[in-house]
């Protein structure tokens, strides 16, 4: 048995194609899921079967829905200065459930940058200094029960800040998050940061780049969970998750990279079912 976790990115938006935005994509995706059959799970239902709390037979033809960054886009309905007006992540998700039944409602995830200061700084370098960065939407979007909120490090070691947190100024590779000072603040901070926020610690963390050091997958996670407070990791391997997989390695596709078309989606699911 394995699950496909489909991962978004609400700022690919280069034009208003399927293959040149994620929400194109994620519309057209939804209901193309819906009519093959399959069932968006939750995360958090994920997990509970990989660690055996939920049987095969409740997890048949399911998938789960994430995003990444945590950027305005992902919530609200926002006119980008190219693009026009895109209607949010969380939007088409809504829309999409007042459709269905209330078993086949959607619930997704999204990955948040928790550190509010490099949000800032990127929302200037990376998109247009319009303050479409920020944390207020968080505790709504959890309440909704549509988008979770979950952790995608403290600074995503991204190339455009200044300073990130890890010892040798190293930027754009997660991989190098390989100590337990730079994995303390990368992992234990930004989750406190986000529970401040939340009422609760974040329980998932998706790696920035998808990639990761041995150190943090068989030392600090594994070992330091009292300080963290995680449950489970994700990469983006291009594979869906098996129950071999290790908890704080869980595999995930990403849109663009491994699929730019509803067939090429529905080719990849049912490669899944066999
Ligand atoms: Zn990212």
């Amino acid at each position: 048995m394995s699950i496909p976790i489909l991962t978004y990115h609400s700022m690919n938006i280069t034009n208003n194609t399927y293959s040149g935005n994620d929400h194109v994509a994620l519309a057209a995706d939804l209901q193309m899921i819906g009519d093959l059959g399959f069932r968006v799970i939750s995360l958090r239902q994920l997990v509970d079967w990989h660690t055996g709390y939920l049987s095969d037979d409740q997890m048949i033809n399911s998938l789960v829905i994430t995003m990444d960054d945590g950027a305005w886009f992902d919530y609200y309905d926002l006119v980008h200065p190219v693009c026009g007006m895109q209607r949010s992540m969380f939007n088409i998700i809504r829309d999409f459930n007042k459709t269905v039944s209330t078993n086949k409602r959607v619930q997704a995830t999204s990955f948040v940058i928790a550190s509010p200061e490099a949000r800032l700084s990127l929302d200037k370098s990376c998109m247009v200094g319009q303050g479409w960065w920020n944390d207020q939407w968080w505790s709504d979007s959890v309440a909704s029960e549509i988008m979770n909120i979950e952790c995608h490090s403290w600074d995503h070691v991204h190339p455009m800040l200044e300073h990130v947190s890890q010892c040798n100024q190293v930027k754009g590779d997660f991989r190098f998050i390989n100590n337990y000072s730079d994995a303390d603040v990368q992992f234990a901070k930004a989750g406190q940061y986000i529970g401040q926020i939340l009422g609760r610690r974040p329980d998932f963390f998706a790696y920035p780049y998808g990639e990761v050091s041995d150190y943090v997958v068989n030392q600090y996670l594994p070992t330091c969970v009292s300080e963290h407070g995680y449950l489970a990791a994700f990469t983006t391997q291009a594979k869906a998750v098996t129950k071999e997989d290790n908890i704080w390695a869980l595999p995930r596709y990403v849109c663009g990279r491994d699929w730019n078309s509803k067939d090429g989606l529905r080719e990849l699911l049912i490669s899944c079912l066999e």
